[in-house]
């Protein structure tokens, strides 16, 4: 049996759906909706509504931890590359994978090994 994970709504349980109410004939309680997996904010939470009271009590603390931006990010040619792929474009009709860059418009060839790589990049880390 795959694990069961606790959304992360702190009012999850408030939500009086038939699936939350749980339990024992005469002791069933709305609980917090258990899910082997979740589709919101990164799997950790059972719907938008969730995510988003969740973020009404936590996120601006989140946000201080984590580091608030103080002035505003710029994209340059040295952090505006995004990878794409043009569908079936070759001969053998599989797909032409290639960066591009949002200011030059520069193409670069890439493999699709490199287009799967989430860590590969041709953006200057800042
Ligand atoms: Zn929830």
């Amino acid at each position: 049996m795959s694990e069961l994970k606790l959304c992360q709504g702190p009012k999850c349980h408030t939500y009086t759906t038939k699936d939350r109410l749980k339990g024992m004939k005469d002791n069933k309680t709305y609980q917090t909706r258990r899910r082997s997996s979740m589709y919101y904010g990164s799997g950790n939470f059972c719907s938008m509504n969730c995510q988003i009271d969740w973020f009404d009590i936590y996120g601006d603390r989140a946000i201080d931890h984590f580091g608030r931006l103080t002035e505003p990010k710029h994209l340059t040619e040295q952090n505006a590359w995004t990878k794409d792929y043009d569908w079936r474009a070759n001969a053998d009709d599989s797909h032409r994978y290639f960066f591009v860059n949002k200011i030059t418009k520069e193409q670069r060839p890439l493999t699709e090994d490199q287009y799967n790589d989430t860590n590969y990049t041709l953006n200057e880390r800042g």
